[in-house]
């Protein structure tokens, strides 16, 4: 199936801004759309803007009480309340903080509301993806959980099933428990593990409320240093073979690009070329099993804000297109200029690191020895048996 897909994009997501000395830089998602367009993929697909969330929208997922505490902290960002995780270290305050948040939120959703009406079978917010919002405080860079209200907005159109499959290097902790208790959500996290990074969470036994929420929770831990080869066999180990058995209406996915060997706060070592697989995979996945293929992808986590971050998203924006940049075609001379103005950087010169990419499939046989076979074997034998499926 081919059809044009939609690219969510208000120029004003940029004012996501925690300040100059905060590592999630807006101008990752300026360079981005700057990419987008230098390899003209805003024709290939349809650029939109859709309305900042409003409290009721807010409200499927966070409590009103947050939303009031964000929306003072909006105004005044000297009186943000810490005990909403707002004016900390990780959300410092900023003024807008409210508008530019919904904002985001509102992309996400609207996407949702597109691919439920099948106006499009796929749609991108590569400014979503703010996975660690919880529904009363802001975490990890994270103030609305747009991922949560897109999968909610859903439910409440009528979606029975909603998967979701978050790739980010770390876990979706934000998602996972907005939908902890409910079984119309399946949520697959594949992560740095907990020992080792925020938020903690996202061990293996992390599963479900107890009940009917049981097994509704996927969580692949993975050993410090995985690189291409470990991570996409990890995937292609677990995701598919739940999504082939949970027959989603909507696949939403996460593609933090914070997994990538260049990226300051986490110690995977994944290139641009398994990024770019993984996200290739998950169109697959929505063409194969979801009705009318409807995807829903949102960007993430990523802190190479030059070199990774609008290369990735860009691939992403590409698939999603049904009009893939090739990995070797050389990197238009005008980004390379924007990047410089904007950031003093000289930008990458290629849209691939190089990587070939190849993984070993598990059907294949397993090394019980072996960190990586046993992350997966972990994932595999808590979640499994509880979906019926064997581990
Ligand atoms: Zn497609
Ligand atoms: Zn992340």
């Amino acid at each position: 199936m081919s059809g044009r897909a939609l690219l969510m994009w208000d120029e004003a997501v940029t004012r996501y801004d925690f300040g100059s000395s905060h590592p999630m830089d807006p101008v990752r998602l300026a360079l981005t759309m700057g990419l987008v367009r230098a390899y003209g993929l805003d024709k290939q697909v349809d650029v939109v803007a859709a309305p900042p969330a409003g409290d009721s929208t807010l409200r499927l997922v966070h409590r009103q009480d947050y939303v009031d505490a964000v929306r003072a902290a909006s105004a005044d960002p000297g009186a943000a309340d810490a005990s909403y995780g707002l004016g900390t270290m990780d959300d410092p305050a900023f003024a807008g903080m409210h508008e530019a948040s919904a904002l985001i939120a509102g992309q996400s959703v609207a996407a949702a509301e597109a691919v439920w009406a099948g106006e499009a079978a796929h749609a991108v917010n590569f400014a979503g993806g703010l996975h660690h919002a919880m529904p009363g405080g802001a975490a990890g860079f994270c103030i609305y959980n747009d991922a949560a209200l897109a999968i909610a907005r859903l439910l409440e159109l009528g979606a029975e099933r909603v998967a979701y499959v978050d790739v980010d290097v770390h876990h979706g902790d934000g998602v996972q428990a907005a939908f902890w208790e409910d079984p119309r959500v399946l949520t697959i996290s594949l992560h740095e593990h907990p020992r080792l990074l925020f938020p903690g969470t996202g061990w293996p036994e992390e599963t479900g409320a107890a009940g009917a929420g049981e097994g509704s929770a996927v969580n692949v831990a993975l050993p410090a240093g995985t690189g291409d080869e470990g991570w996409l066999r990890a995937f292609h180990a677990v995701v598919p073979e739940l999504i082939a058995d949970f027959r989603p209406q909507v696949l939403v996915t996460q593609h933090g690009a914070d997994t990538h060997f260049e990226d300051p706060l986490a110690h995977l070592a994944v290139s641009l070329d398994a990024q770019r697989a993984v996200q290739a995979a998950c169109h697959s996945l929505a063409h194969e099993y979801v009705e009318g293929a409807k995807w829903v992808a949102l960007g993430g986590g990523g802190y190479a804000v030059v070199d990774v971050v609008p290369r990735s998203w860009t691939h992403l924006v590409g698939i999603a297109g049904h009009a893939p940049v090739d990995p070797e075609s050389v990197i238009p001379a005008s980004w390379r200029d924007e990047v410089f103005a904007r950031t003093r950087e000289l930008g990458p010169g290629r849209m691939t690191d190089g990587r070939t990419v190849s993984w070993r499939s598990w059907d294949a046989g397993y090394d019980p020895a072996d960190r990586l076979d046993q992350a997966v074997l972990a994932a595999r034998r808590a979640a499994f048996p509880l979906r019926g499926l064997l581990a």
